[in-house]
């Protein structure tokens, strides 16, 4: 993937602001973040969606997450975190190298999400919904 932006930080061919690394996952900072102290979780090897992406890997990546959730709350003095992974142009995906945004967030940071909960028709429509899910398991 030689013009996967994020393989060119794990190949060095690009600067990041690295946090920890290993074998398999690299953690450096999000350019632009939400709140400061935003924080990436890679892995090393280019996969996406996570649809494609290996069991064993998705969980070192979320193992990661917790990690750094934790420097957050101790090094950072964050009250909570929020643990994001978008898939695809529909979920806001900019960069198709999957990635797990860390987000330390603050009792007045201001941040609000544009979280606005819908209503269901009737029952059929959230069961049917439902059923087709259920199909795919
Ligand atoms: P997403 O919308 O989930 O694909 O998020 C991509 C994230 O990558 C955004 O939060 C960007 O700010 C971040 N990003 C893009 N380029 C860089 C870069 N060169 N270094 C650090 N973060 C980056
Ligand atoms: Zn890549």
């Amino acid at each position: 993937m030689s013009e996967c932006i994020f393989c060119k930080i794990v190949n060095k061919e690009i600067p990041a602001t690295v946090v920890y690394e290993d074998d398999e996952v690299l953690v450096f900072m999000d350019i632009g973040p939400i709140i400061k102290g935003h924080t990436l979780v890679i892995p090393k090897k280019h996969y996406d969606p996570v649809t494609e992406t290996p069991d064993e890997m998705l969980a070192k990546m979320h193992i990661t997450a917790k990690k750094i959730a934790a420097a957050q709350m101790n090094g950072l003095g964050a009250d909570g975190v929020n643990i994001m992974q978008n898939n695809g142009r529909a979920s806001g995906q900019e960069v198709e190298h999957i990635h797990i945004h860390v987000i330390p967030r603050f009792a007045d940071d201001g941040h609000h999400w544009n979280w606005h909960p819908k209503k269901y028709d009737d029952f059929d429509e959230m069961n049917n919904l439902a059923g087709k899910l259920r199909e795919q398991l």
